[in-house]
């Protein structure tokens, strides 16, 4: 089946949606991004990432070019015709067209906004699916990663060396501490405590990481908000990392090093079935 776009008011088939060569977004990587999850055609905690998006807009000091209630009705007419049950929607705004590759911002900012669909499984994932190996690389990016910008290439670089490893996911470090994963947020357990660094500037603020959080308060367990080290990981007694798109996804291996004899961690299992409880249950209140 034909996946169709959205890009600037029109729907597409991908294969023929197209922005201009003057666009910032391809030019600078002047623009931010979402990525949520999709299941039952319905966007699973799709206020966070609203939430998210207004927050990186106004940092990069964009505009959203269509009213939210527009962008509701987008995201809903995306997913009805590409008949999305389970999967992914990413959407993301650039400053769009400069008349020539000037840095300032063009005097008449014509923002840009495309979304596009992709199916995938995310849900109820047989076990075999939740063992991911990790390896560490340094962080070389910049120093606003609280911003979700679409200038990606320090993660597109270390995810690349992390497949060549045979590994899922990266995690970068810097002086010395984890900061996060290429494209997720990173946990270990150490004697029946999380552990995770607290959210500023040095990493992006999780939508997963918040909800998970806020369930682990509900249930209890004790969380330890602090930056945790490359050794600290390899001897954690449970690791894993969250995202939109994985959930709650269990590591067996750190730079080679097993974790919890090579299986998903028991709190690590519970955790990803509390995260996909709330996901079904969020999805029924917007139903
Ligand atoms: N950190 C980074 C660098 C990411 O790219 C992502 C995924 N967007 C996350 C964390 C996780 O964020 P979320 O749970 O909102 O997907």
């Amino acid at each position: 089946m034909t996946t169709i776009a959205y890009v600037n008011g029109t729907y597409e088939k991908i294969e023929n949606a197209k922005v201009s060569i003057m666009d910032r977004g391809l030019l600078f990587a002047d623009g931010v991004y979402e990525v949520a999850g999709v299941y039952n055609g319905v966007i699973i905690d799709n206020e966070s990432h609203i939430l998210r998006l207004q927050r990186s807009l106004n940092e990069i000091k964009l505009i959203l070019p269509i009213k939210l209630d527009e962008l509701f009705l987008v995201q809903k007419k995306l997913i009805e015709i590409n008949k999305l049950k389970e999967g992914t929607l990413y959407f993301h705004v650039t400053r769009g067209i400069g008349q020539s590759r000037e840095f300032e911002f063009p005097e008449d900012q014509s923002p840009s906004l495309i979304m596009f669909v992709h199916h995938k499984q995310i849900m109820d994932l047989p076990l075999y699916r939740l063992k991911a190996k990790v390896m560490t690389l340094p962080d070389l990016r910049w120093k606003r990663r609280d911003i979700k910008s679409i200038a990606l290439l320090p993660q597109v670089l270390a995810k690349q060396v992390a497949h060549e490893n045979n590994c899922n996911e990266v995690w970068m470090y810097e002086d010395g501490f984890i900061t996060e994963g290429g494209s997720s947020n990173a946990f270990i357990i150490k004697n029946n405590k999380l552990i995770s660094r607290k959210n500023n500037e040095k990493i992006l603020s999780g939508t997963t990481r918040q909800a998970v959080l806020k369930l682990l308060e509900l249930e209890g367990l004790s969380f330890d908000e602090r930056p945790f080290t490359i050794e600290e990981a390899y001897n954690a007694d449970e690791a894993f990392y969250t995202s939109a798109s994985v959930f709650v996804m269990p590591v067996i291996s750190i730079d080679n090093k097993v974790i919890n004899n090579g299986m998903p961690g028991k709190l690590t299992l519970k955790l990803r079935n509390l995260y996909e409880n709330f996901a079904k249950s969020s999805i029924k209140k917007e139903k």
